[in-house]
């Protein structure tokens, strides 16, 4: 293929991005924004677009949802493509991307569940956010979870706002849910629980806590649960200057819960600072969480030996992610991501995102992440000839795969969406053979 003479003169840049998520369509936006001369292939192991968009955002938080559009329209643009159900490592290697592209770009997010590293942990009702989340959600990997529900109480892990997520999803009722898009196997087991009480469990003190205001509040505000709190744990008024604004509205909202009766709703959602999960307790199931209390000395959490057993009998730690290493591509195993210098792997090898920074901030923090990677790219890459997206085609015709573009895309969408329930966005479909049935027809 002769390669384009681009805007530069010096023919087409053409950039992989691996991972259809915020941080891999911020990276596509910014460098095709007033380039037409660079290509971008934006490629997923999975046949649908948006990434945590569609799999991790809480499927009641549609609204979250929308940023997808500018994806979308990211994704209409001329030299911007999206070629889905192609996997790392299964379809493609990643030595073969760089010798196709001019750039590679690993926008692989963290998918992986820290771990807990107490005993117990690899009990069958120990469930991991990353699969929880990817459950309710109707993520391919984990639509044959099944957890067991059919418990009285539950234990959810961190005091970020994916365990707010988490509980506030277990607490809803079939009425609040309706809206939504959750996946219908899990609004089956969740409607159906015995639930009675969740248990919201921070190692450290409410000023420490990770979650932000609006999520906090969203736990004051449901239909047959009541969110409660030992306002002995809330520290006293006076000290309300010294705190961030973030924290004086979530203490604002905790001093609210803290006022609320137990009896008030059927299901009561506990939220408990100063303890630190020390064994998940039972044989094949659990029935237990001993929890060990502590004190927050210069933001360290500090143990005081005072020991308790809380009867659950499933526990969720929402405690961070990981990225998922890749062969021969160095790895910072204490933080979990790749190793980088500014989004810099090696020589065209570049990270985005949670693969570059570790699993914080929310969905927009990506944007300047991406903008800054395009800039860094459009900067130290010169286009080479390489014949990127003609390359991959060859290949994908060579070994014969079932590639899914965005057109074939829409039309997966729009078959959820024929199918959604009466006010539901979409139904969402959980099997990749059926999404690749429905591209192909
Ligand atoms: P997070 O905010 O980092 O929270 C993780 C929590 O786990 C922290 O409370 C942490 O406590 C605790 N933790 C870590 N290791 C632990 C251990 N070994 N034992 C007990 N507790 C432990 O992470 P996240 O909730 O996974 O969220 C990830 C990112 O996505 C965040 O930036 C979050 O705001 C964002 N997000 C946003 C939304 C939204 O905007 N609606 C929804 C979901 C996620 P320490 O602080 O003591 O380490």
């Amino acid at each position: 293929m002769a390669a384009d003479s681009g805007a530069n003169g010096k023919g087409k840049l053409s950039v992989a991005v691996i991972g259809a998520g915020p941080a891999g369509y911020y990276t596509a936006e910014a460098l095709t924004s007033d380039h037409a001369d660079v290509h971008v292939d934006i490629i997923d192991r999975l046949p649908t677009p948006f990434g945590l968009i569609r799999a991790g955002v809480a499927p009641d938080h549609q609204s979250i949802k929308n940023v997808s559009r500018r994806y979308e329209a990211t994704n209409n643009r001329e030299n911007v493509r999206f070629v889905g159900n192609l996997s790392l490592g299964r379809d493609i290697t990643l030595t073969e991307l760089r010798d196709m592209y001019d750039a590679v770009v690993l926008a692989t997010g963290a998918a992986k569940d820290r771990p807990l590293g107490i005993e117990g942990e690899n009990l069958s009702g120990v469930i991991g956010s990353g699969p929880f989340v990817g459950w309710y959600n109707a993520h391919p990997d984990y639509k044959d979870l099944n957890p067991d529900l059919r418990v009285a109480s539950v234990a959810v892990i961190g005091n970020g706002n994916v365990a707010i997520d988490v509980a506030r999803i277990l607490a809803k009722t079939a009425a609040e849910m309706a809206g939504t898009d959750l996946a219908d196997h899990a609004a089956k087991s969740i409607h159906g629980a015995p639930i009675r009480d969740i248990h919201i469990i921070g190692r450290r003190g409410p000023l420490e806590a990770s979650f932000t205001p609006k999520e906090l509040n969203e736990l004051n505000n449901l239909e047959n649960c009541v969110a409660l709190v030992n306002g002995d744990q809330l520290p006293g008024e006076e000290i309300d200057d010294m705190m961030t604004g973030a924290q004086r509205k979530n203490m604002t909202a905790l001093r609210a819960m803290a006022q609320n009766e137990a009896g008030a709703k059927p299901v009561r959602l506990h939220i408990k600072f100063y303890s630190r999960p020390m064994a998940v307790l039972g044989d094949e199931c659990v029935c237990g969480l001993r929890l060990e209390e502590t004190m927050v000395e210069d933001g360290q959490c500090i143990g005081t030996g005072v020991t308790e057993v809380l009867p659950v009998g499933l526990v969720v730690p929402c405690i961070g992610y990981r990225t998922s290493p890749i062969p021969d591509v160095p790895y910072d195993d204490r933080y979990g991501h790749f190793e980088n210098d500014e989004g810099l792997i090696s020589d065209r090898l570049y990270c985005v995102g949670w693969a570059k920074r570790g699993p914080t901030g929310t969905i927009g923090t990506n944007k300047p992440d991406g903008i800054e990677i395009a800039k860094r790219i459009l900067a130290e890459v010169e286009p080479s000839g390489r014949p990127g997206r003609d390359g991959l085609e060859k290949l994908v015709e060579e070994r014969d795969l079932k590639i899914v573009t965005f057109q074939d895309w829409k039309k997966i969408e729009a078959s959820e969406v024929a199918g959604a329930p009466e006010g539901a966005p979409r139904r969402k479909i959980t099997d990749v053979n059926e999404m690749v049935r429905i591209a192909e027809s």
